[in-house]
């Protein structure tokens, strides 16, 4: 059977009814028959049906034994960062997210814990920086947003022979692209607010893991700490979930469109898109995933923060905001919005240059986002020579 019709048959018809779509069990506690004897469940934060059937369907996707959902992607997170102790070192993505860089840095290393930040596209630079006390490599491939992609085969061979485990943040490929747990993760992450919800309408946040004894740690923490995701946020995941390959197919395929024109328009500097064959990791993109995504980032050749604004204000169908994964097309320019909190040197240093943007692909027509892009580009142009002409002194 075909994957995307194993996905649509594997959310169960509810057995209590015959409902074809999941009940939202909306209680926070289950009537026993005596103290302890109960029909699975006794309190929603410990295990509701609802979040049951998300738990089980991600871990399906992923290739992976247990699934766990939380409130939040950085919720989801943090609980992986709960399995280390003081003394215990990350070896971690340098251009890694900014909640994620937030939390190791400001929360994590408070606790003892210290973070090694290394180009993980390198899989020789990740074996140089373990110690005998790296306990965690933490990976995003692809990266926020110049979109590098590391090889995760070659990660997770070494952190098997360093006895560390491996997790993937898999936020930006989504499981219908890629299944790190199948090329030797130990843990994948998800932020499900992305393409997994699908439709920027809620937050929430997914771990599975490869092994039942390392998820039965992580659903400890799930229970013990209590960020737990609601049920009717976890039916809208299910739901969003119905239509992700379909989703991403076509946002794969636009975003590979709107590379290539990018790549050809006079006033577009650099594209980054795993797609395309001049990407430095074009090869690792193609060899572990089964498309490149539905992000797209470029700079300007007027590679300043007037002309990124000029147009991030321009688009019309392209919406400024925060966010990606979802149905309608997102722009937003990195240096004052994603990254702001980095250092400008450090920023650059990591090509997120004062003119980058980043788009998400969303679902519209790809003949309208094009045209969208084109007339954006063209007004920047004007805008910016317009207030390069007012600025000469007369
Ligand atoms: C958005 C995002 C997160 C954080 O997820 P939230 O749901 O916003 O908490 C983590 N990793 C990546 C790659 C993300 O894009």
């Amino acid at each position: 059977m075909q994957a995307t019709t194993q996905l649509i048959h594997s959310i169960p018809v509810d057995p209590l009814t015959g409902a074809i779509s999941v009940p939202i069990y909306q209680t926070s506690t289950f009537v026993q028959d005596a103290p302890g004897v109960n029909k699975g469940y006794d309190y929603s934060r410990t295990n509701n049906p609802t979040r049951a059937t998300l738990e089980n369907l991600i871990a399906q996707l992923e290739g992976g034994q247990v699934g766990i959902a939380f409130s939040s992607g950085l919720a989801a997170i943090d609980a992986v960062a709960k399995l280390l102790r003081p003394g215990d070192e990350i070896v971690a993505v340098d251009d890694i997210y900014g909640g994620a860089y937030r939390l190791f840095t400001q929360v994590y290393q408070q606790f003892g814990v210290t973070i090694n930040f290394v180009d993980t596209t390198d899989p020789e630079k990740v074996f140089n920086a373990i110690t005998p006390n790296t306990k965690l490599i933490w990976l995003e491939t692809p990266t926020n947003p110049t979109l590098k992609i590391s090889d995760i085969e070659a990660i997770a061979q070494i952190a098997k022979a360093n006895r560390c485990l491996l997790c993937v943040d898999n936020t930006f490929a989504s499981p219908a692209l890629q299944q790190p747990l199948l090329l030797g993760a130990d843990i994948v992450v998800h932020s499900a607010t992305k393409y997994l919800g699908g439709h920027s309408d809620l937050i929430a946040g997914l771990v599975v893991t490869k092994e039942k004894e390392l998820g039965d740690k992580l659903k400890f923490y799930q229970n013990a700490c209590g960020a737990i995701l609601a049920p009717f946020d976890s039916w809208l995941v299910i739901r969003g979930i119905e239509t992700l390959h379909l989703r991403v197919q076509q946002h794969c395929r636009s975003a590979q469109e709107v590379a290539e024109f990018l790549q050809q328009h006079p006033a577009v500097d650099k594209v980054y898109y795993p797609g395309l064959k001049d990407h430095p990791n074009h090869a690792i993109a193609k060899k572990q995933s089964k498309g490149f995504g539905g992000i797209v980032s470029f700079t300007l050749k007027q590679d300043n923060a007037a002309a990124a604004t000029a147009f991030v204000t321009n688009t019309q169908l392209f919406k400024l905001a925060e966010s990606l994964g979802g149905i309608k097309s997102l722009v937003s320019h990195s240096a004052s919005m994603t990254h702001k909190t980095i250092p400008a040197e450090k920023r650059r240093a990591a090509g997120v240059t004062d003119s980058l943007i980043r788009l998400s692909i969303g679902l519209e027509d790809v003949s309208d986002l094009l045209q969208d892009l084109q007339q954006a580009l063209e007004k920047t142009n004007t805008i910016v020579k317009t207030t390069a002409n007012e600025a000469v002194p007369c």
